[in-house]
């Protein structure tokens, strides 16, 4: 596709004898949210690792708005604009939500050395905008270990959007969550891919956050690619309907377990 924000082409990745990604191609449209689905396994996460840099493909090529970046160490291809959820550790869990938000501030700007001056000072207003952009405004003071599970995953987008991403991969955003939650961490982010025209490519094991959010869903399975269309279709292919219908159904609405807070 020409245009696309992110592409990858015969993106291929194995692990001893396992392929875990077999020659996938993957398109992200300016402006697009686009769902990887697949059972556990499937290769999704190790996609990611190679689209973000944090791996080496075996074979394929990333283009980031037409500019090659396969191969690029991880911090190149986050100051290129791609940025992903981090969950946020117990170093920072100590410091207030606003600080966490400043820390990632000062890091995109470059500033970290500041961190031992006045790091109170630092990027406070555009702290202020993020945390007021995911709705977490009143709680800037709070300390991060205290938040709640569904609020601290709306910081971990604000700190995401720190860096002022132009892609932004988000794997299992939602895993943890209540189901309200979930389609409420969407919502957000969907509003906040119009507004800041990003692109945004997840992962997701809740079917209603897939269908209801993706404008375009990829179906992986076994590291290759098996579907890809509008919910709609996708939801219908027979493939997929094997896949998680299938006689080995797998209840996919429970996250992995590394993923679990
Ligand atoms: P998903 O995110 O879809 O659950 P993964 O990308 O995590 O799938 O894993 C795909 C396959 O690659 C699995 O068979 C997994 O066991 C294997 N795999 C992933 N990472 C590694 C690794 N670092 N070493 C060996 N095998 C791995
Ligand atoms: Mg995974």
């Amino acid at each position: 596709m020409t245009g696309a924000a992110l592409e990858a082409r015969g993106l291929s990745k194995r692990f001893g004898g396992v392929q875990a990604v077999d020659a996938v191609d993957v398109a992200l449209g300016a402006g697009e949210m686009l769902a990887l689905i697949g059972p556990n396994g499937a290769g999704k996460s190790t996609c990611f690792n190679l689209l973000t840099g944090q791996r080496r493909p075996d074979a394929g090529t990333i283009r980031l708005f037409g500019r090659d970046i396969t191969g690029l160490p991880p911090r190149r291809v986050w100051r290129l604009g791609v940025g992903r959820t981090f969950q946020i550790t117990a170093t920072f869990s100590s410091m207030t939500v606003i600080e966490n938000v400043q820390v990632a501030l000062m890091s995109h700007h470059r500033r970290l050395g500041a961190l031992w001056r006045r790091a109170d000072r630092l990027y406070i207003e555009p702290a202020r905008d993020l945390l007021a952009l995911v709705g977490m405004a009143d709680q800037a003071g709070r300390a991060c270990g205290l938040l709640a599970y569904g609020d601290l995953k709306r910081l971990e987008l604000a700190i995401a959007l720190a860096n002022d991403p132009r892609v932004l991969l988000m794997d299992e955003p939602t895993a943890g969550m209540a189901p309200g939650e979930r389609a409420a961490l969407m919502d957000l982010t969907a509003r906040i891919v119009a507004e800041r025209g990003l692109s945004v490519l997840f992962t997701e094991h809740d079917m209603d956050v897939v269908f209801g959010h993706a404008d375009r869903v990829l179906v992986l399975d076994r590291g290759r690619l098996v579907a890809e269309g509008p919910p709609a279709t996708v939801r219908v292919d027979a493939r997929v309907r094997a896949i998680y219908l299938g006689e080995d159904a797998r209840p996919v609405a429970a996250p992995p377990p590394e993923n679990r807070p």
